[in-house]
C-alpha cells in the first residue's frame, strides 16, 4: 500500500520560527519519502544540535536527536549495523561545518550508502544568530555586532575534496526541486551530501527569501536574471558514467568551479555525482562475508534465557592477525 504524506508527519508540536527554511525542508524530505514509499519502519533519521535539530521529532521515522556535531559518526554507526535501513543524517551548518568538521571530512572517504542534509543558513541560529562557518568574509547579520571576520567555507568545494561521490546543493523555499533531489541523495549509492540554502529570518536579514528569489545579474540581453537557477536546465551534467579516472577528475574539476558561484548567480542541483566508487559497505562485506551476510543489526543479541549470544572471544578469533 502506497504511503501518505500523513503517515510521515508527527504530531510533534513544532517551534520554528514562522518563515524559516526549515519548513521547506521538512515538507521536502516528507514528501520524498512518501514518493519513494518507504517503510518508516525501515528509515532512521539522525540529527545533531541547532534549530534542524529537531527535524527527527517531526517524522513518523524512527530518529535520533544526538550530540552536537556527532550526527555524521551516529548515523554512519546505524547504518553499519543494520545496512538494509535507509539512512539520513540531517543538521545545521554550525553544526556540521564547526564542531563536526572533522567527522564530515572523514565520512566523505568513506563514502556509507546514506544522505547527510545541512541546513545551511550562515548563522547559529538556535544560540541566536553568531556568524556560523559559512558565512562569509564581511558579512554583517543583523545579529553581529561587526561584519564577520572570519572567510566562509564553500561546503560544496570540501565534500568535492573529502570524496563524497553525491554532492548537491538545493533551496529550501523550493519544494518540489529539494524533494527531487533528496530523493536523488536517498537513492545515490554512497555518501550523498546535500548543502541546502536555509533562511532563517530571525537572524539573518542578508540571506533571506528575498535575496534568494531576487534579481542578481543581467543575461545578455540586460535583462536581470533570478539568483538561484537550476543547473540542469543549462545542460550541466555531473555524473561519472565511466571507470575512467580522468573522467572523474574532469567531473570533480567541474563541480569544485562551479561551486565557486555564489551570491548573485548561485547554482542549485546535482554537482556531482558518482555510483562507481565501492561503499564502505561493500569494502567492508568483502573483508569480512560474515558481516555482508548477517551485519549486527540482523543478529540475535539474546537467547531464550535472556543472556548475551555475543562472545567477545568470537570476534577476537575473527581478527586474529597469523
Ligand atoms: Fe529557523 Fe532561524 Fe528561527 Fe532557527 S532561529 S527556527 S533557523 S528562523
Ligand atoms: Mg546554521
Amino acid at each position: 500500500m502506497a504511503l501518505k504524506l500523513t503517515d510521515l508527519k508527527s504530531d510533534f508540536h513544532n517551534d520554528w520560527c514562522p518563515g524559516c527554511g526549515d519548513f521547506g525542508i521538512l515538507s521536502a524530505v516528507q514528501m520524498a519519502l512518501a514518493e519513494m514509499n518507504i517503510d518508516p519502519s525501515r528509515m532512521a533519521v539522525v540529527s545533531g544540535i541547532g534549530c534542524s535539530g529537531k527535524t527527527p521529532h517531526f517524522l513518523n521515522t524512527y530518529g535520533v536527536h544526538t550530540l552536537h556535531g556527532r550526527s555524521l559518526p551516529f548515523a554512519t554507526g546505524v547504518k553499519l549495523s543494520n545496512p538494509n535501513l535507509e539512512v539520513i543524517a540531517c543538521g545545521g551548518d554550525g553544526d556540521g561545518m564547526g564542531i563536526g568538521a572533522g567527522h564530515f571530512v572523514n565520512s566523505g572517504r568513506r563514502n556509507v550508502d546514506m544522505a547527510y542534509i545541512v541546513y545551511d543558513n550562515g548563522v547559529y541560529g538556535l544560540t541566536k544568530g553568531q556568524a556560523s562557518p559559512t558565512l562569509k568574509l564581511g558579512m554583517k547579520t543583523k545579529s553581529l555586532p561587526l561584519p564577520n571576520i572570519n572567510q566562509g567555507i564553500n561546503p560544496l568545494m570540501l565534500a568535492l575534496a573529502a570524496g563524497y561521490t553525491f554532492v548537491a546543493r538545493g533551496y529550501a523555499y523550493d519544494v518540489r526541486h529539494l524533494k527531487d533531489l533528496i530523493k536523488k541523495a536517498v537513492q545515490h549509492k554512497g555518501f550523498a551530501f546535500l548543502d541546502v540554502l536555509q533562511p532563517c529570518p530571525t537572524y539573518n536579514d542578508i540571506l533571506t527569501k528575498e535575496y534568494w528569489q531576487g534579481e542578481g545579474l543581467l543575461d545578455a540581453a540586460g535583462r536581470p536574471m533570478p539568483r538561484t537557477y537550476k543547473l540542469d536546465i543549462t545542460g550541466y551534467d555531473g555524473v561519472v558514467k565511466t571507470d575512467d579516472v580522468g573522467e572523474m577528475e574532469e567531473k570533480i574539476k567541474q563541480a569544485m568551479m562551479k561551486s565557486f558561484e555564489f551570491g548573485d548567480r548561485t547554482p542549485i542541483g546535482v554537482f556531482y555525482q558518482n555510483e562507481r566508487i565501492p561503499t564502505y559497505e561493500e569494502r567492508l562485506g568483502a573483508r569480512m562475508p560474515t558481516y555482508r551476510d548477517n551485519p549486527p543489526g540482523e543478529q540475535e543479541i539474546a537467547g531464550q534465557d535472556g543472556r548475551p549470544l555475543a562472545t567477545v572471544q568470537k570476534l577476537l578469533d575473527e581478527l586474529r592477525v597469523n
